[in-house]
């Protein structure tokens, strides 16, 4: 039976934020105790997660950063910016966040489960090369990518991310490179200021960079629309051999950053989407990692609405969803058209 794996261990709470901080340990906890109380019944399986290596994270960070994340071991508070500190095991749990996601990918390759979904923290893909951002300490999705890339022996690994923020660290870890093609599809202009559509790689790496910046307030049907209509046919022309999904739930309708609008059917429509893609594509694997979701309640539903869907239980209404955003692709027409237009110089045929 295929089954779907869920990375989660308690060291992920023990990175602990300020009081009143949006990306705390209340978050995970959540999305843990749901797991307790919803029955996914033996599709669901554990991946027990392990600490990332000195050279995994040396893949994607400088060693000097690694130092720097190291030298917080155990001291009560280091501040890396304005919005991301540390506490005595947040280094533990940055570890563990990166080995989590390489996990879910082994697990994938090894043929243990079908897909994977890493319930983590920190965060990742606002981490930079060489430095912390945006609550972010290593870069978990991007060390996933290049681990892939590596140890798996693969050529072109496709990165989703969903998150309301652009993933600028992604970014620009791959923006030279054709073997991950980066797809974000974000709030812009907003933080973290990157992601205009015109920013699509450099070097041998144009063209592998796709942004879909968006307006305040889209919804369920905009976000099915661009994965529809533009990465899927990208995606067509890249053939990845697996796809890593930085998923972030801060455009859920009810975040309180207050952006967009989605659902959790909405989340559950992407996730169809991707598992559709990755069927048709890559031999089902597709693996996820939490990235934002500052809504408690909005965010363990939303996940729970996403295993529901990697398991192969859907419980939403695919033929009405695909109708709505049918009837609503006027939305988003323009905004598809310019990014191809954009995109048509790298993928002739889109
Ligand atoms: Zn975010």
């Amino acid at each position: 039976m295929a089954k779907t794996g869920i990375v989660k261990h308690p060291i992920y709470l023990e990175h602990k934020t300020e009081i009143f901080h949006p990306e705390s340990p209340q978050r995970l906890q959540s999305i843990y105790s749901m797991l307790e109380t919803k029955d996914f019944g033996e599709k669901l399986v554990e991946v027990p997660p392990r600490f990332a290596t000195l050279d995994e994270l040396l893949l994607v960070h400088d060693a000097h950063y690694v130092d720097r994340v190291l030298d917080t071991a155990e001291k009560p508070r280091v501040r890396f910016d304005p919005d991301t500190v540390t506490s005595p095991k947040t280094y533990k749990a940055a570890w563990m966040a990166a080995g989590g996601v390489m996990e879910a990918i082994r697990a994938v390759f090894a043929g243990e489960i079908r897909n994977g979904f890493a319930l983590i923290r920190p965060p990742g893909h606002h981490a930079l090369r060489d430095r912390a951002m945006g609550f972010c300490i290593f870069n978990n999705v991007a060390i996933g990518a290049r681990y892939a890339l590596k140890a798996h022996h693969l050529q072109r690994v496709l990165i989703v991310d969903w998150d309301l923020h652009h993933g600028n660290g992604i970014q620009s870890i791959f923006y030279d490179d054709p073997q991950a093609l980066y797809f974000s599809i974000h709030r812009h202009p907003f933080y973290p200021w990157t992601g205009g559509m015109e920013e699509v790689g450099e070097g041998p790496g144009r063209g592998y960079t796709v942004n879909v910046p968006l307006e305040q307030g889209c919804s369920n049907s905009e976000y099915g629309n661009a994965l529809r209509h533009l990465l899927w046919p990208i995606a067509r022309l890249y053939r990845p051999e697996l796809i890593l999904v930085a998923a972030g739930f801060d455009i859920h309708h009810s975040d309180p950053l207050r952006s967009m609008n989605l659902t959790e059917a909405g989340f559950a429509r992407m996730t169809d989407l991707l598992l559709q893609m990755a069927s048709e594509l890559c031999g089902e694997r597709l693996v996820l990692a939490l990235e934002g979701g500052y809504n408690s309640e909005a965010l363990c539903d939303s996940v729970a609405m996403v295993l529901w869907e990697l398991i192969g239980q859907s419980v939403i209404n695919r033929r009405e969803m695909e109708q709505v955003e049918d009837a609503q692709y006027g939305h988003i027409a323009q905004l598809i058209a310019r990014v191809k237009e954009i995109q048509r110089e790298y993928w002739k045929t889109l």
